[in-house]
Parts: structure tokens; C-alpha cells; sequence
């Protein structure tokens, strides 16, 4: 009985294990499908950063043909300047960030920057002149200093530690037996999704970009935190480009422009005080995190 029991059981594991090998091969050639969107163009010229400055024109997007994400998208970013995006969730901001780092193509319109549009530039240039912190950071099995030095590869174990102290993940990764060699990753170290954000932001911090996107870079940090990292973060950006996705809208008052995005469009832009002025969408947010809500409460989806 017990014989015949365990080789059934290690079939049903083994049946589970095949399953789902196979729904993440359908994804992954579902995204290589996708992926093969974005390839360089044969006269691809490498991008030429003058200031950074972003310009979405009339973008239209979609996942899936049947139903579209973004509709008639407009807005700039001057260069050196900060735009926010806040919405509810589900409204297409993480979409915003994902086509401005040209993982997909837009369907109708165009992103340039300094007047170049992504399509006609190398994604290699692109993606050098890019510090992305998203909301899901994904790290490489490979070495915690590999993951923050990525973006600057030939940086020095200095300069890896004096970002990881910016981004207060500094004391985490010293208190491990190997430091800045401990593996992270499947089959070493498990960080904690604030922990990942972290390690993205010393990454991002360390690259020093022109253009950043920070897509609620802090959402997964408690308060006492967020609050310091959002001092880096805030001092990393002075006079660059910046797409920052905001889930708490105290750290985006001072933005050259904010949108306020539902279902793809955009519904309200302008400065802090003109929005307040509007009571629309963004003052009843407003009100709610000022009594201390977090986040964008899904009633006012
Ligand atoms: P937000 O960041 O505002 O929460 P997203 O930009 O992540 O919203 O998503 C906008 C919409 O696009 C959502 O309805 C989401 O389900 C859908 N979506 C996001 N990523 C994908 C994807 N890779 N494939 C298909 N649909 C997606
Ligand atoms: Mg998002």
C-alpha cells in the first residue's frame, strides 16, 4: 500500500511540475512574441541625451488588440523636470513607465526623447540613459554587489556600498555571513519585497542617470523608511528628468505637472494647487491621505 502510495504521489507532483512548466513556456513565448516588437531598426542611431526631455504624443497602447490600455496619452516632461502620475490601480501608470523604457511599442502616436523617437534609437542607448525603480524588482541570480552594480558595471565595492548605505540596505546586506558576495535569487538569499525595492533603488542611485522613473518606488517600504528614502530619492533626482509614479501624493506636490490617470486617460493635469482648485478626483484623494489613508483608495475607481 505504502509502496503503491508514494510513486502515485511523486506522479502528481511530477504532474504539477510539468503543468506548470508549461503555462510559464506559453508566457514566455507569449512576451518573446511581444519582445520581437521591439527590436532595433537596422539605421537605429544611438540615443543623443541633451537634457532628457520626454514627450508622449497622442500614445495609444494595448496588451491585447481587443482591449485597449492607454487612449490619446499627451504630456511632456521638460528637462530637469518631474512629472507624477497618480490613479487608481489598474489605470495604465506602470503601462506609462513600461513604454518609456520601450518594453513594448506604442499602437498609435510616438515617445521621443530630446526629440528622438524610441523606435529609431538603439535600446542599448535607451536603456544606459534610463534609471527605472518598479514596482515589482525582479533581481538576477547572481551576487547581492552584481545586482547593485548592474547598472554601472566596473563600479567599485565603495561606490556599491556607498549606494546600498543611500538606499538603507547597507546594514541588511553587511549583517549576512558573505556581504555584498551573498547570492540572492531561487537558491540563495530571499529578500522581502522592500528589501528588493531597495536594492533597485542603490542600483538606480549608483547609475546616476539623466532620466529616472520611479514606479511607487517606496510602496513596499514601512513609513520610517520611505520617508528617508524619499529624501535619496528626491536628492538623486534634482535636475534631471524624472516620471515618478506616486501612491502617496505628499511627495508630489512640488511636480512640474501632475496626471491624474483613470482607464488610460488622462482625466485632470496641472500643478498641485490647480488641482486642488479644481475639486475633482485629485482634492477627494487628497482629503482621504490627509486623514490618513494610503494608497488610491479602488471607491474612487
Ligand atoms: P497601474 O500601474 O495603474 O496599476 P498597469 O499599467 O499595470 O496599471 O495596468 C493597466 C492595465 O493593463 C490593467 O488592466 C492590467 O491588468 C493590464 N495589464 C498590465 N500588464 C499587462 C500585461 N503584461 N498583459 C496584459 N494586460 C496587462
Ligand atoms: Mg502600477
Amino acid at each position: 500500500m505504502i509502496q503503491l502510495y508514494i510513486p502515485l504521489n511523486f506522479l502528481g507532483v511530477i504532474y504539477r511540475e510539468i503543468k506548470q512548466s508549461l503555462t510559464d513556456l506559453d508566457k514566455m513565448f507569449r512576451l518573446l512574441e511581444r519582445e520581437r516588437e521591439v527590436a532595433d531598426v537596422p539605421s537605429a542611431l544611438p540615443l543623443d541625451v541633451v537634457g532628457a526631455a520626454v514627450r508622449f504624443e497622442h500614445v495609444n497602447f494595448a496588451y491585447d488588440p481587443t482591449r485597449p490600455i492607454l487612449h490619446d496619452v499627451s504630456f511632456e516632461i521638460p528637462a530637469g523636470k518631474k512629472v507624477a502620475v497618480v490613479g487608481p490601480s489598474g489605470s495604465g501608470k506602470s503601462t506609462l513607465a513600461r513604454l518609456l523604457y520601450r518594453f513594448y511599442d506604442v499602437d498609435g502616436g510616438a515617445i521621443t526623447i530630446d526629440g528622438q523617437d524610441l523606435r529609431a534609437i538603439t535600446q542599448a542607448s535607451l536603456r544606459r540613459a534610463i534609471g527605472i525603480v518598479p514596482q515589482d524588482t525582479v533581481l538576477f541570480n547572481d551576487t547581492v554587489a552584481y545586482n547593485i552594480a548592474y547598472g554601472r558595471p566596473g563600479a567599485s565595492r565603495e561606490e556599491v556600498e556607498a549606494a546600498a548605505r543611500a538606499a538603507h540596505v547597507h546594514g541588511f546586506i553587511a549583517a549576512t555571513p558573505k556581504g555584498y558576495d551573498t547570492m540572492v535569487g531561487e537558491r540563495g538569499l530571499k529578500l522581502s519585497g522592500g528589501e528588493k525595492q531597495r536594492v533597485a533603488i542603490a542600483r538606480t542611485l549608483l547609475k546616476d542617470p539623466p532620466l529616472l522613473i520611479f514606479d511607487e518606488a517606496t510602496s513596499a517600504l514601512d513609513s520610517s523608511n520611505e520617508r528617508a528614502i524619499q529624501a535619496e530619492l528626491e536628492s538623486v533626482g534634482r535636475n534631471k528628468t524624472v516620471l515618478v509614479i506616486a501612491h502617496r501624493l505628499s511627495t508630489i506636490v512640488d511636480a512640474h505637472e501632475i496626471l491624474v490617470l483613470e482607464a488610460g486617460r488622462i482625466v485632470e493635469r496641472g500643478h498641485h494647487q490647480d488641482l486642488l482648485a479644481k475639486q475633482g478626483v485629485y482634492t477627494r484623494m487628497w482629503r482621504l491621505q490627509l486623514s490618513g489613508a494610503d494608497g488610491w483608495p479602488s471607491q474612487l475607481a
